[in-house]
Parts: C-alpha cells; sequence; structure tokens
C-alpha cells in the first residue's frame, strides 16, 4: 500500500522569511526558500490526515486544496505547531461530524488550557473528537491506519513522532531515550527537524541531524522545521546525498 506525505510547511517556529530580517535568505526570491511552518499532509488508504495545524494551516490549506480531512495528528501543542487548530472549523462544517483528533495526554491538556473555548465553552458545538495516546511508546489504531509513536522531550514539553509503514516523522527533535529506536528499527525514510547549522538547546543541527541519521540508516533523509540559517541550494550542496532538505509542496511516497 502506498501513501504519499507533502509538506505544507518546512520552516522553523518563525517562519522564512522572518519578521524584521533582511539577510540573503529571507530575501530570496527562490521558493524554496520560503518556508511556513512546519506541517505535512498525509495520503493513506484514501484518508487524508493533517500532522500539525500550526498559525499557517489556514494559508496551507488554501494553497493545497484541502476541502476535506479525516483526521489531524498533534505532535505537541507548541504554538508553530498547534496555533491552527481555530482554522480547522471549515473542515468540520464540511463534515457535520467531529474531527478525530490523534495526541498525547500532555498535549491535549496543553491545548484545552489555550483553546478552552473550543473545548469548555457551553455554546460551542463538539467540532473535535481527541484520541489520546496511551503510553509514551506504542502502536495505535487512528481512523482505521495503524500508527506507532514515540515519545521525546523539548524544553520540559513532551513531543510525539510518529512511524507510518516505512517512514516516520519526527519534528522538534533533540533529547531522546534509546527507546525510540524499537520503534523506529528498520523505516526506510525519515523525516527529522534540523533548525540551523550552530546548535541548540531545542533543536538537531544539521550535523546532529545527520548523526541521528547515520545511527538509524534510512536509505532517504528530509530535514524540515529550518530556519532562515539554511539556504536551499548551499545546504544541499553540503548534505550527504541521501539527505535533502524538504521545502514546501514536496510530495514524497512511502509504503
Ligand atoms: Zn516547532
Ligand atoms: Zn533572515
Amino acid at each position: 500500500m502506498k501513501g504519499t506525505l507533502t509538506f505544507l510547511g518546512s520552516g522553523g517556529s518563525v517562519g522564512v522569511p522572518m519578521i524584521g530580517c533582511d539577510c540573503a535568505v529571507c530575501r530570496s526570491g527562490s521558493p524554496f526558500n520560503h518556508r511556513l511552518r512546519s506541517s505535512a499532509l498525509l495520503n493513506i488508504k484514501q484518508k487524508k490526515i493533517l500532522i500539525d495545524a500550526g498559525p499557517d494551516f489556514r494559508e496551507q490549506a488554501l494553497r493545497q486544496g484541502i476541502t476535506t480531512l479525516d483526521g489531524v495528528i498533534f505532535t505537541h501543542a507548541h504554538h508553530d505547531h498547534s496555533a491552527g487548530i481555530d482554522d480547522l472549523r471549515p473542515l468540520f462544517y464540511n463534515r457535520q461530524v467531529p474531527l478525530p483528533i490523534l495526541l498525547s495526554k500532555e498535549t491535549a491538556a496543553d491545548i484545552e488550557k489555550r483553546f478552552f473555548y473550543i473545548f469548555h465553552s457551553p455554546q460551542s458545538q463538539q467540532q473535535l473528537t481527541l484520541q489520546l495516546l496511551a503510553e509514551a511508546f506504542g502502536e495505535v489504531d487512528f481512523e482505521g491506519l495503524c500508527i506507532q509513536y514515540v515519545t521525546y522531550e523539548q524544553g520540559g514539553m513532551s513531543v510525539n513522532g510518529f512511524r507510518f509503514g516505512n517512514l516516520a516523522y519526527l519534528t522538534d527533535i533533540r533529547h531522546y531515550t534509546a527507546d525510540i529506536w524499537k520503534i523506529l528499527k528498520g523505516v526506510k525514510t525519515v523525516i527529522i527537524s534540523a533548525l540551523r547549522f550552530v546548535p541548540t538547546a531545542l533543536h538537531f543541527s544539521v550535523d546532529e541531524a545527520i548523526d541521528f541519521a547515520e545511527k538509524l540508516q534510512a536509505e532517504k533523509v528530509w530535514l524540515t522545521h529550518l530556519s532562515h540559517d539554511l539556504d536551499y541550494l548551499q545546504t544541499n550542496a553540503y548534505l550527504p546525498h541521501h539527505i535533502r532538505l524538504a521545502y514546501d509542496g514536496l510530495e514524497i511516497e512511502f509504503e
């Protein structure tokens, strides 16, 4: 069974161009250097599943022609991954049944706090149904799809990575435990976040992402969640051949 993943956004938390910046990448005319906040659309078994609804979700949905969704997976609650939750409403209007959301207990608690009016106002119709991940690592059936998941930690926040067949999507990763390898073993294509060349406390640098991919021995690696430090052509020239920068609109296949 083949599936596709489309990168709706490949940018870091502030996007590229960054407000107020006049660096070469931010001024670049290349569409490969224009990055909305990180998000992806999966198409598997006739189902459309969104990974993260960040602050650019509305623009991404219009750009990609998304008119229906079968579910949404949240990796974690940071603004750049969850701020678009309000813009999921039109997807509910189209279905008239609540939109299934897959996320951890921790992510659900944070999101419910920040968007209390969606979940706790007496007038609000239930537009979303939350399905919580039972453990830190495991396997779950979400809308008929078998999805494996891992948990790691980013600055005190719990973040989930997901595996769909031979593809894994790991964003906002820096600190993880060895348990992660059990679930990721044998994965062929992996999407990893790498913010910039200079290491940071919360994200892999480009070299750390290369090391991680090396341990995983994945055949193909796509880097996402990229800052304006990473020029598309220059960074790709630096990377090993099987590792490439993702870009907005890129579609890849997996099984
Ligand atoms: Zn992020
Ligand atoms: Zn810049």
